[in-house]
């Protein structure tokens, strides 16, 4: 067969990379990475998510030349890019993975189908996560997702043969943020990046870290090192998601083992594995609403809730929570955490929505994009499906309004997050720490902050806000129309596990 092209896109790996190795069992393969201009300036891009490409393309380069092979770097129009390397070197075919981007991508590869069609190269889209392209229906997806995990991975190519046409190509640099015409990041202390991280990051979860995950998941402090951390691995593809799955299993039977056989764990420990390989599946779950409702970018999955909070755009509002400024602790701490490392945790994400369109009744649409922008890890699949159930607009999940106080009582008791990430408000007493307004005058001065100087006052009464909440998800939730489509949502996207029904918590 003819010179094959691997279009490597949130799959920037070697290994169990069942593109590179169709190619590579195919024909003499040339790898290629386009930056691609009007990607890069989507609103819910943003110069973290390109610096972490840039450190996994640095290393993908390297272990694709030790094997032999090449990656070419370019910046601009995929379909422009690839018809020119094609006619370069002659290439039948191009392969990449499957992806479920955004409405953007989306478009970009229907154009590249029809360019690959035109121009009679074949372009092959295998599989590489538990997303199922056409899928019909929900039911049997779960057994779907088990199946394509049990099958063996694929090891990385031993060598990779170049195609004599690509022999005059250059290989192009990296290019830098400013050569791609983006500011600096503004994340100071980003997650490590590329496929030796990624493994490195795995290895130490199941070696030790994972050992309270269950526990340690709920609060920003302990889940910095008690999560995964895998989440940019997953979402750039440095490593594949059946590796993680395969892994966490082996290391599930050999703890299993070493019970049976006598030793002594912390009994948290096979518990924490199964509810991380459970979230595996939810990374997967998530992304097929996607995959199966591309619109879900912008709109909300059950229409009857579109336009709920319409009315409720306030630019000042949003620049506080923006900025971290909205005088609740743990609301500001988390977004100022993000803005320097691009990362916190599951719960804490959920509050940052619920409290953005709850509390603050602003729509879940600018605000899940300022929060992709935040996040290294934007998946969006993940993303924005996560955003309209926590902001209350699917109809079919609990509603969970977060007490921002109480997430600090709770998962960040000594204080020790939110004076990290807060620190006018280092010297208020712990006792006062989840809500600082209440600190009385006297101990205000004393402690060096005084609220609504130093400090905000809380931007929207708690309790208020609260109810008020309540009642608009309820007032549209009661509706006849509501329900039906809640049913309709839940039989094309709903998980077909079975969750016992319960009152929304105080959360
Ligand atoms: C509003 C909102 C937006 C989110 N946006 C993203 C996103 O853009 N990208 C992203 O990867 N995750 C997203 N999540 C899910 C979750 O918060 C992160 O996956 C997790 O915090 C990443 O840290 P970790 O890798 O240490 O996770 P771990 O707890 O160690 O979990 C392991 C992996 O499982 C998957 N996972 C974990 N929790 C979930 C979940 N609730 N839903 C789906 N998959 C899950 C992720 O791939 C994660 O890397 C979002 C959650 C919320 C509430």
């Amino acid at each position: 067969m003819g010179p094959q092209i691997v279009w490597f896109k949130r799959d920037l790996r070697v290994d169990d990379h069942a593109a590179l190795d169709g190619a590579c069992r195919a024909g003499p393969t040339i790898g290629i990475y386009v930056f691609e201009p009007e990607l890069l300036r989507l609103p819910d891009s943003d110069p973290c998510h390109v610096a972490f490409v840039r450190s996994c393309l640095a290393e993908l380069r390297e272990r694709l030349a030790a094997r032999g092979g090449r990656l070419l770097i370019r910046i601009g129009d995929v379909v422009e890019v690839l018809g020119s390397l094609q006619r370069a070197v002659g290439a039948s075919a191009i392969w990449s993975h499957e992806e479920t981007g955004n409405l953007w991508t989306f478009a970009r590869d229907r154009r590249v189908a029809a360019w690959a069609e035109a121009s009679g190269v074949a372009w092959h889209e295998p599989w590489q996560n538990g997303v199922v392209r056409r899928l019909p229906t929900r039911d049997g997806w779960s057994r779907i997702w088990g199946k394509r995990m049990a099958t063996t991975a694929v090891p990385a190519p031993e060598h990779i043969a170049t195609p004599a046409g690509a022999a005059d190509l250059d290989d192009g640099p990296i290019p830098t943020l400013a050569e791609l015409g983006l500011a600096a990041s503004r994340r100071a202390e980003p997650q490590a990046a590329g496929e030796g991280e990624a493994w490195k990051t795995l290895r130490s979860f199941l070696a030790e870290r994972s050992i309270d995950y269950r526990a340690a998941m709920a609060s920003p402090v302990e889940g910095w090192e008690g999560c995964s951390r895998l989440s940019p691995h997953l979402a750039y593809g440095t490593i594949s998601m059946r590796r993680v799955h395969q892994t966490a299993a082996a290391r599930a039977a050999e703890l299993k083992e070493q019970r049976a056989a006598g030793a002594a764990f912390a009994p948290t420990w096979l518990p924490s594995l199964a509810s991380f390989q459970s979230r595996l599946r939810w990374h997967c779950h998530f992304m097929q609403k996607l995959e199966d409702h591309p619109a879900l970018e912008k709109d909300e999955l059950n229409p009857v809730f579109r336009g709920l909070r319409d009315d409720g755009w306030d630019d000042e509002l949003f620049a506080a929570f923006c900025e971290g400024r909205t005088g609740y602790p743990m609301v500001d701490a988390c977004m100022r955490c993000l803005d320097a490392t691009g990362w916190v945790n599951f719960r804490m994400r959920a509050m940052l929505v619920s409290f953005a369109c709850h509390h603050l009744g602003l729509p879940w649409q600018p605000v899940g994009v300022e929060l992709a922008r935040r996040f290294v890890d934007f998946e969006p699949g993940i993303h924005y499906s996560q955003a309209q159930m926590q902001a209350g607009v699917t109809g079919i999940n609990t509603v969970r309004i977060y007490s921002p106080a109480k997430q600090v009582r709770d998962q960040d008791p000594e204080g020790v997050f939110v004076r990290r990430w807060v620190p006018e408000l280092e010297g208020i007493p712990t006792e006062h720490l989840a809500e600082p307004h209440l600190t009385p005058p006297l101990v205000q001065i004393a402690s060096g902050c005084r609220i609504g100087r130093d400090y905000p006052a809380p931007l929207v009464d708690h309790a208020t806000a609260y109810a008020a909440a309540r009642e608009r998800i309820a007032s549209v939730r009661r509706t006849r129309e509501a329900r039906s489509e809640a049913e309709r949502v839940l039989a094309r996207h709903g998980s077909r596990k079975r969750t016992p029904r319960r009152r929304g918590p105080r959360t």
